[in-house]
């Protein structure tokens, strides 16, 4: 079968030839119909620095992906052939104390597609049939592949209630535009986004945010100030990685506020903790992944309540462009790019 993978440790990606896999027991074989790329696929496709230490290639990359069973292991129950499924790439152990308390996210032995075993940006791809979610509602096969990202931008917005209460989201990336969507469908007013490409500042407002604010060309904080009546925002949704927005964002905080951190930092970052979040008495919230898998009843709840997941869907590229795929996304003037199946 053909595939995506990193061969070299160089900038870019490559076509592969390569055998199709094979199911154990307790896992099926997917044919990949629609798959989708993560800022992490980014990584993989530049290795930078960031990546270079978390993985091991040669590997065949990506891990958000939907698809149809075509081959099913002997202990699998649950699933037949012929099912549409989407996959929560996180693969876990079941033994380590995490699991055993239910906190699979956090699985001690955690082992992600694309990344520690061979991922979906492929004709098949196996996966473990604890990690697939069927899909029973009725919503475009485009966005199959989008649950497993829009769960993370799920528990970032929704770690706490959302509705009534004003939320921050910094950085308007494909998760932060996801985050729009999700606010405002739970009743966050009112929304404010910080985003410093045009592209993505354009779509934070067609997505329905209260308030954008470019911080390279307006005062964040006096914005916020100034449209809460000098509150301050009760919900900061950290969702750019950068570390400027991420100090500015606790600054604009209320005291008593609630804070949820899903952007990566590329490198160790310094915030004054003392007086953004101590003697505010601010809680945080580390996101990594999805809760297994209540967020994913939640994210089914949410789009079929009619949040639209298309609108943040901006490109669709073959699997066999995916080098131009990967240029697009570095020049951030995209939402959330999709890759269709290989025939
Ligand atoms: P992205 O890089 O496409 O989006 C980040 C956005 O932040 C960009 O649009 C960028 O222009 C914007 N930004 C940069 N500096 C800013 C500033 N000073 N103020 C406001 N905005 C600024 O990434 P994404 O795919 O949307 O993902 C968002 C973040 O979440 C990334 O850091 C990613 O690594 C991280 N992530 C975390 C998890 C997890 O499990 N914790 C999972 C997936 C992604
Ligand atoms: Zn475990």
């Amino acid at each position: 079968m053909k595939a995506i993978a990193k061969t070299k440790p160089i900038r870019g990606l490559e076509i592969i030839d390569v055998k199709e896999p094979v199911p154990g027991e307790d896992e099926v074989i997917l044919k990949v119909k629609r798959a989708s790329i993560c800022g992490t696929d980014l990584h993989i496709y530049k290795w930078d620095e960031w990546i270079k230490e978390k993985m091991e290639i040669p590997r065949i990359i990506g891990h958000e992906v939907a698809g149809e069973i075509v081959e099913i292991g002997k202990n699998v129950k649950n699933f037949k052939k012929g099912d549409i499924v989407s996959v929560e790439t996180h693969f876990v152990c079941h033994y380590c104390p995490a699991c055993r308390k239910g906190d699979y996210k956090v699985c001690y032995n955690m082992k992600i597609l694309g990344i520690d075993v061979d991922g979906a940006f492929a004709e098949f791809v196996k996966i473990p049939a604890f990690n697939l979610w069927k899909n029973k509602i009725n919503i475009p096969e485009e966005i199959l592949s989008l649950k497993e990202p829009f769960g993370n931008a799920v528990d970032t917005v929704l770690s706490e209630d959302v509705s009534g209460k004003s939320i921050l989201i910094t950085g308007a990336g494909p998760l932060g535009m996801m985050g729009i969507l999700v606010a405002k469908h739970s009743g966050a007013y009112p929304v404010f986004v910080s985003e410093v490409k045009d592209y993505r500042i354009k779509k934070a407002k067609e997505l329905g945010a209260d308030y954008v604010i470019n911080p390279l060309q307006e005062d964040m904080y006096e914005i916020i100030m100034e449209k809460t009546k000098g509150e301050g925002v009760e919900i900061l949704c950290e969702m750019s990685g950068n570390e400027k927005a991420l100090s500015e964002g606790l600054r604009c905080v209320a005291p008593g506020g609630r804070v949820s951190l899903l952007g990566l930092f590329e490198n160790k970052i310094s915030v004054d903790i003392n007086r953004l979040i101590i003697l505010k008495s601010v809680r945080i919230y580390g996101i990594t992944g999805r809760n297994m898998f209540s967020t994913w009843y939640k994210i089914d709840k949410l789009l079929e309540s009619g949040l639209d997941l298309t609108k943040v869907l901006t490109h669709t590229f073959k699997m066999n462009e995916i080098n131009k795929a990967m240029e697009l996304m570095e020049k951030g003037e995209c939402g959330k790019v999709s890759l269709s199946a290989w025939n």
